[in-house]
């Protein structure tokens, strides 16, 4: 898709969880080559919005297009499968087995939230050619993030920062054309979250469109092209991080209550 054009389009989407709106007529743009962060208190509804537009939950109301078709209520696979990629909060690695391998299964189990021994043991059942695509694809998603000097390395032998960007890198391996990142920064040190802001405005260049959940403000502030503001599950704000930054809404919802 052509940089700037429209490439995820949330319109009006609500979603019940018996009595309680957890998102209550959201509508956002994330435009090709962006990075958009959704940011908002705990309880306002980001991840529940999150699990909507990849389709792991099923909006009660309003559309979800991606690439201009709707995708709502479509489910986790199908919309992975049109060029959508996540990454969880809970890094899942296997930390025995190398930082290539661990980036070629994720790109032979895709949507690997089976990531474990069933899918080593897959691995192990492909053929020589099946391996041999998956190892060169694993190792261009490694270069593309600046991991491909570890690739040899046992993933467990890795730093938190630099495991988190493994993940990146097993994403990519789908061939997304919008990377969702649930809050990529939590836990990390000071520098860690530079290197982790360096890879993604590489992957920005490169032409990648990410939205990513976040709560660490100075991450978000210096990384985004828009950002979005949800409270109690209703968007209260959205614009450019000068913009949040000075919001009257953003300030109460953060300083004030
Ligand atoms: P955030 O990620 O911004 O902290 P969530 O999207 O996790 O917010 O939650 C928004 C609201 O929806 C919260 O009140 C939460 O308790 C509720 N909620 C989230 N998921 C469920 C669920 N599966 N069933 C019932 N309530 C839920
Ligand atoms: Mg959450």
């Amino acid at each position: 898709p052509p940089a700037g054009s429209p490439l995820l389009q949330v319109d009006t989407m609500t979603k019940r969880f018996g009595g309680l709106v957890a998102v209550n007529g959201v509508s956002f743009t994330v435009k090709a080559g962006e990075i958009v962060g959704l940011i908002g208190p705990n309880g306002a509804g980001k991840s529940t919005t999150f699990n909507l537009v990849s389709g792991l939950l099923k909006p009660t109301e309003g559309t979800v297009r991606f690439m201009g078709e709707a995708v709502a209520g479509h489910g986790a696979r199908a919309i992975a499968r049109r060029g959508m990629a996540r990454t969880f909060q809970h890094v899942k690695l296997l930390p025995a087995m190398t930082v290539l391998e661990n980036v070629a299964l994720g790109a032979h189990a895709r949507l690997d939230s089976v990531m474990g021994v069933d899918v080593a043991r897959a691995m192990l059942r492909l053929d020589r050619r099946t391996e041999a695509r998956l190892l060169a694809e694993a190792a261009r998603a490694l270069e593309q993030v600046g991991l491909a000097h570890l690739m040899h390395e046992t993933a467990g032998s890795l730093a938190l920062g630099q495991q988190r960007i493994l993940e990146i890198a097993r994403a990519l391996c789908c061939d997304p054309v919008l990377l969702l990142l649930d809050e990529p920064a939590a836990g990390l040190r000071h520098l860690e979250k530079q290197a982790l802001a360096d890879v993604l405005k590489r992957l920005r260049a490169g032409g990648m469109s990410i939205l990513l959940v976040e709560h660490d403000m100075e991450f978000v502030m210096q990384l985004t092209d828009h950002i979005v503001v949800m409270e109690f599950g209703t968007k209260i704000a959205e614009g450019t991080p000068e913009q949040i930054q000075v919001h009257p809404a953003v300030i109460e919802a953060y300083l004030g209550g």
